[in-house]
């Protein structure tokens, strides 16, 4: 596409080999319109993106390229048009596959992490679970990876456990080890703590539940954006990821499974295109993906996805993971010199996710001081209510980088932080 081959610049990067160059983070940065714009007569500081990520012109420009150009459903179409937005829906499958590090045949292309999971809770855990028996879920949990547990435990007499963390805001691994008893029968955990930042080793902990029998729904939201993803590495059994926080459009994501699983589980939502043949008396369904993904999907988000990745591809994960422990470290080091600021999670391996509070401030007042300021922060209990009662807070302020973010940012952020906290007396 024209627009693309003329405003990319992260195309050419290949930033993964140890002999290439860095990559220029200045022009990644112009590839993103919406951070040229004013906020209250300020430049924007976007510092939001744990919630969701801008999207660079290569994605905005590949829905529109499809709504001009493509626009059919997908696999009920024997016409050019419907073939080509299927081979695009299908290619955007394939490359979250390969971002992933898994097999695109067992991948099932949803609205995001919150139907994926839901997709393991109706459709592995309902008809698997038995009374009494344990799902395993660590405090720092996302709602999202807690609510669809409570729900099966309810409807099958299942309990919830938890595994809890350490001060500093990692997994306690030892109590987490000692916690897989023969009664626990699935452990669903984050890769990455969307409130603390911290990077869980779910490799070594989905390790030890395979060795124990466990089930392991791995929640992908925060690592996606901020890791080089190795799925088939983590061995876990389920992996769920979403879209809109790794550059692309709401409303897509993904659950990879084990194909075995998946083979065995009844679908989850009914209607077309997860069949193979409907009669009134019964219904054989379609193969895995397909069994999982009724209805027409979200086709133009996922060809703008497959923009998304191509773009990640180009500046390189491990670019990425490089920028963004920079900016981490600077973030981290303005911070702890502000008086009263207590950071929430220190853990050894982070991502880019810094929550806080300052003493005699509260978080909201902070955050809508800030937006006067042009920044883009969240207050509030972030999805994991469990989580800050642990820490006893009712909210905390969280600035979340992306590798489009900046040192200069960093620097006016702070100086933005000290205003309001002044106006706050
Ligand atoms: N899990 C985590 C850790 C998250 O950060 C989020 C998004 N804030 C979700 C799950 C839910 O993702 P989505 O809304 O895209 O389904």
């Amino acid at each position: 596409m024209s627009t693309s081959e003329n405003i990319g610049s992260a195309a050419v990067q290949d930033t993964d080999t140890a002999t290439a160059q860095a990559p220029d983070w200045n022009r990644i940065r112009m590839d993103f319109p919406l951070l040229t714009r004013a906020v209250n007569d300020k430049p924007l500081i976007y510092f939001d993106n744990a919630n969701t990520s801008q999207k660079p012109v290569q994605v905005i420009a590949a829905v529109d390229s499809f709504y001009r150009n493509q626009n059919a459903n997908v696999s009920r179409a024997v016409h050019a048009l419907g073939s080509e937005a299927t081979d695009a829906y299908e290619g955007a499958r394939n490359k979250l596959a390969r971002f992933m590090g898994v097999r695109g045949d067992a991948l099932i292309l949803c609205s995001g992490t919150t139907f994926a999971i839901n997709l393991v809770a109706y459709a592995w855990a309902l008809p698997n679970l038995k009374p009494g028996e344990v799902i395993l879920v660590s405090r720092m949990e996302h709602h999202a990876n807690i609510v669809p547990w409570q729900l099966i435990a309810q409807r099958t007499g299942a309990r919830i456990q938890v595994a809890e963390i350490l001060p500093d805001g990692s997994l306690d691994l030892e109590a987490l080890y000692k916690a897989m008893t023969p009664q626990v029968k699935l452990l669903a955990i984050t890769h990455v703590s969307n409130v603390l930042g911290t990077v869980n080793p779910v490799r070594e902990i989905c390790r030890a539940a395979r060795k124990a029998g466990i089930v392991t729904v791995v929640d992908g939201s925060q690592a996606a954006p901020h890791l080089p993803l190795d799925v088939a590495a983590i061995g876990c059994d389920f992996y769920a990821a979403t879209g809109h926080k790794i550059c692309g459009p709401t409303g897509t994501g993904a659950l990879w499974g084990r194909r075995e699983l998946l083979q065995a589980m009844p679908p989850f939502i009914g209607g077309g295109e997860m069949i193979k043949e409907v009669s009134f008396e019964h219904t054989t369904f379609n193969d895995v993906p397909y069994k999982f993904e009724a209805g027409t999907p979200n086709i133009a988000g996922f060809v703008g996805l497959g923009a998304a990745l191509d773009y990640l591809e180009g500046v390189g994960m491990a670019a990425i993971r490089a920028r963004e422990a920079e900016l981490l470290a600077h973030l981290t080091e303005e911070l702890n010199r502000i008086e009263g600021l207590r950071i929430f999670g220190t853990a050894p391996d982070k991502a880019a996710v810094v929550s806080f509070l300052i003493e005699g401030a509260h978080a909201h007042d902070l955050a809508t001081l800030l937006d006067l300021e042009g920044v883009a922060v969240r207050s509030g209990q972030h999805c994991a209510h469990p989580l800050l009662q642990y820490f006893g807070v009712a909210a905390t302020l969280r600035a979340s980088l992306a590798f489009y973010n900046t040192h200069e940012e960093i620097e006016d952020f702070v100086a933005a932080l000290h205003k309001a906290r002044a106006l706050l007396g």
